[in-house]
């Protein structure tokens, strides 16, 4: 089958190989046959709802931030409608902070978000950087890990009643106090972690895979995905997530 990406604003908002997240989904869906078909989506790309099965979009500095935000808040309408058919969304950092309802800079502008996410993000002045481990549930009763990097000012805050994407076990996490990162809603998924995050959290890459071929056949429910052997990203996952006990921060 053909899974089709829309790769949103890859020349600004791509910080500490983010883009090497598009590179692990099509190996991953490669080694099932799968082909992946990424549309690369800037300023003048319009967004056609069911024309893609996943929308990528990946962090950046406030200056590449404040580029972007008018135009991706002007792509919301079609953002919410490609969620509410069925696409599935990676949202990394500065672009998770964009999903929701605005940023706003340490200087005090605000700049709009696509509010696809039940959030908000303020930017403090101490950075939260460094090695992050997150326990997770996106399937109930399967609990994971997730292990990455982060490095950003800003505070992101969840609506009462939101889905954080996970328990910070080590870390700051969304603001360094609620104890929780990311956010998720329904195949939508934001969260601070860079790395690239895929490579050594693979069964996040096959999550979003099968949430996108559920879109792609139309299925409600997202098929099982024949596992692989993932020994390498095993122990790259090892790695960070020793790194970030090890590193502790607020939560270890
Ligand atoms: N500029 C945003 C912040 O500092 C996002 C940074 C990023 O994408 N790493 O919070």
């Amino acid at each position: 089958m053909k899974v089709r990406i829309g790769h949103l604003y890859p020349d600004y908002l791509n910080i500490y190989a983010d883009r090497g997240n598009i590179a692990v989904f099509a190996r991953r869906a490669a080694w099932r046959g799968h082909e992946l078909e990424v549309e690369e989506m800037g300023m003048d790309t319009r967004v056609a709802p069911g024309a893609h099965d996943l929308y990528y979009v990946g962090g950046g500095q406030d200056r590449e931030q404040a580029l972007v935000a008018r135009n991706m808040a002007a792509k919301a309408e079609g953002l919410k409608d490609a969620v509410v058919g069925g696409a599935a969304v990676l949202a990394v950092c500065g672009g998770y902070q964009l999903l929701g309802r605005f940023y706003r800079e340490r200087s005090g502008v605000e700049l709009p978000g696509v509010g696809l996410l039940p959030l908000h993000t303020v930017a403090g002045d101490r950075r939260m950087i460094g090695d992050v481990l997150l326990e997770c549930e996106l399937e109930p009763g399967r609990r994971r890990t997730l292990a990455g990097f982060e490095n950003h000012a800003g505070r992101t805050i969840l609506d009462s009643g939101a889905q954080p994407l996970g328990r910070v076990v080590s870390g700051f996490g969304n603001d360094g106090e609620s104890g929780f990162e990311g956010c998720r809603v329904g195949r939508v998924v934001g969260t601070y972690l860079h790395g690239p995050l895929l490579p050594r959290n693979p069964w996040l890459a096959d999550w979003l895979l099968a949430q996108a071929l559920a879109h792609r056949t139309g299925e409600t429910e997202a098929p099982e995905l024949e596992p692989l052997g993932d020994a390498l990203e095993a122990e790259a996952h090892a790695v960070s997530a020793s790194r970030a006990r090890a590193r502790g921060g607020r939560y270890s």
